[in-house]
């Protein structure tokens, strides 16, 4: 599990504080992760921590492989909006971890984060959460008879239109990347296009409902009818992975030239 954010960094994630010292041959870790997803089924958890504390803050980071079984290590869950305990908050005091697990060299844990953090807004970016919310939109569209509707019908047409124009962008990217040729600020386009498309459909899909969408399972067993969990995790999906403000902000200066 990704173990990056802390209490006090998110957005800001350089200005994290969990601290590996170097004892003989093992590292010794203090402090704690936050919305660690499907931490307390863990085995492993994957962390960005300070090993130098005098250097720009980007530059004393590394990226140590923790297991959750190490003496030391606490696992605390944390409640969501569905009731469940999908996120927990991880502490570590003086958990001791071989010098090995240090992945690639000490403090270019950053520069990693940042890649698989790349890689992840790829997989963000994908159309299949926009793609499967507007396939569920023609549940409610059926059980309320407005497939004929033009209001529905109008608002559904747009949405195809916009995934299938994200389509052909995810499909440019992934070509890039089949050619073996670096990304850009492109990934942080794809996440923040989708996520929103995203969010506009399962509001959508809300707005269908009435007050049947405050039920939180199916309508007469229909799967497509439950709409608030899809809407709730469209919610999320414009927050983990770096929110739209911060995509906004990478683009601003990698495509528009901003300050
Ligand atoms: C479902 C889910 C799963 C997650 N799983 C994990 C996980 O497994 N491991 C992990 O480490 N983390 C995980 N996270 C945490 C996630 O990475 C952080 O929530 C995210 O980076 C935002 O940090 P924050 O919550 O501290 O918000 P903050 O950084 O405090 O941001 C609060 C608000 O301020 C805005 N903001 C902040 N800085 C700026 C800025 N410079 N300019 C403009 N606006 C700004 C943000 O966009 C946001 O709207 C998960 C989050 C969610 C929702």
């Amino acid at each position: 599990m990704p173990g990056y954010s802390e209490p006090d960094a998110g957005s800001d994630l350089a200005s994290l504080r969990t601290e590996a010292v170097l004892d003989g041959d093992e590292w010794v870790v203090n402090g704690q992760k936050t919305w660690t997803t499907l931490g307390a089924d863990a085995d492993w958890i994957f962390c960005l921590v300070r090993t130098d504390k005098g250097v720009r803050k980007q530059a004393g980071i590394s990226f140590l492989l923790i297991p959750m079984d190490s003496p030391g290590v606490t696992t605390r869950p944390i409640i969501n909006l569905e009731m469940d305990d999908e996120f927990s908050e991880v502490f570590f005091d003086d958990v001791r971890v071989p010098d090995r697990n240090i992945v690639g060299e000490v403090n270019q844990g950053w520069t990693m984060a940042k890649n698989l953090l790349g890689f992840e807004r790829i997989f963000l970016g994908s159309p299949r959460q926009a793609s499967n919310a507007l396939s569920k939109l023609r549940g409610p569209g059926e059980h309320y008879g407005l497939l004929r509707d033009p209001a529905f019908v109008d608002r559904y047409t747009g949405f195809r239109m916009e995934l299938e124009d994200h389509h052909c962008l995810f499909e440019k990217v992934a070509d890039k990347l089949r050619r073996g040729e670096r990304l850009g600020a492109e990934v942080s386009f794809l996440k923040l296009n989708q996520t929103s498309l995203y969010q506009r459909i399962t509001e959508y899909g809300l707005e269908l409902m009435g007050s049947d969408s405050a039920r939180l399972g199916a309508i007469d067993g229909n799967r497509d009818l439950a709409m608030m969990s899809q809407f709730m995790n469209a919610r999320a999906a414009t927050i983990y992975g770096g929110t739209s403000q911060v995509q906004k902000n990478i683009l601003a200066r990698a495509v528009l030239d901003l300050p």
